[in-house]
């Protein structure tokens, strides 16, 4: 606490930089144009990698950066309803879902976890991946395990994209071409975005990009 405490009055001090920004967000409102959706992982920042400023994305956070399916009976999905909120109210333009490297969730889920009362929304959470779990040990059954957490992470993006299309309001969205899916994988070492083509149906470095 005590250096958020420190840094805190720091931010304090550069305040007056953003005064300006942040007054014209709230007379105008927040119409950020990108929603973005990763993974809690402490060391993704969403602005630091996109140079996004206060205001440019509205951002969705959760272990594994998954997306439920569609279901009318979801018993408090965060996740389900920031989705809606953005696009849906916010009218974003795109929704980007940004996997990374060495991401836990997805490590846990070549793990035999035990069930016990302090992992129980864990391990339903978890069972999210599951079929990209299946799939990564389909493809490439005898990887070393290194290979295919990579694998994972990087096919667990575009799992998500087809989970956001069982959303009618998103679907609906992007036939009418107003709303844009993208699937990222951030290497946290490199500091490196690629993006999947779904027309080269392979990832691309993000700066190649152009569909
Ligand atoms: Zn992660």
């Amino acid at each position: 606490m005590r250096e958020l405490k420190k840094g805190y009055l720091e931010f304090k001090k550069s305040f007056k930089e953003y005064q300006e920004l942040f007054k014209e967000l709230i007379e105008k409102g927040q119409h950020p144009k990108s929603f973005f959706i990763t993974c809690s992982d402490s060391r993704i920042v969403p602005h630091l990698i996109t140079n996004s400023k206060p205001g440019d994305l509205f951002v969705s956070r959760n272990i594994g950066n998954f997306v439920p399916p569609f279901s009318k009976e979801a018993e408090f999905s965060s996740a389900a309803s920031a989705l809606e909120y953005a696009v849906e109210v916010l009218n974003v333009e795109n929704i980007i879902v940004c996997s990374h490297s060495d991401c836990g969730a997805i490590a846990s889920l070549f793990k035999d976890i035990k069930p016990s009362i302090s992992n129980i929304n864990i391990r339903k959470w978890l069972s999210l991946g599951e079929e990209v779990k299946e799939k990564t040990i389909k493809d490439m059954p005898k990887a070393p395990l290194d290979e295919k957490k990579e694998y994972a992470q990087k096919i667990s993006a575009i799992f998500q994209i087809k989970n956001l299309l069982t959303y009618p309001f998103v679907e609906e969205r992007v036939k009418k071409n107003t709303l844009k899916l993208y699937a990222w994988y951030y290497n946290i070492e490199e500091g490196e975005i690629l993006v999947y083509s779904f027309k080269d149906k392979r990832y691309i470095p993000l700066e190649e990009f152009d569909e």
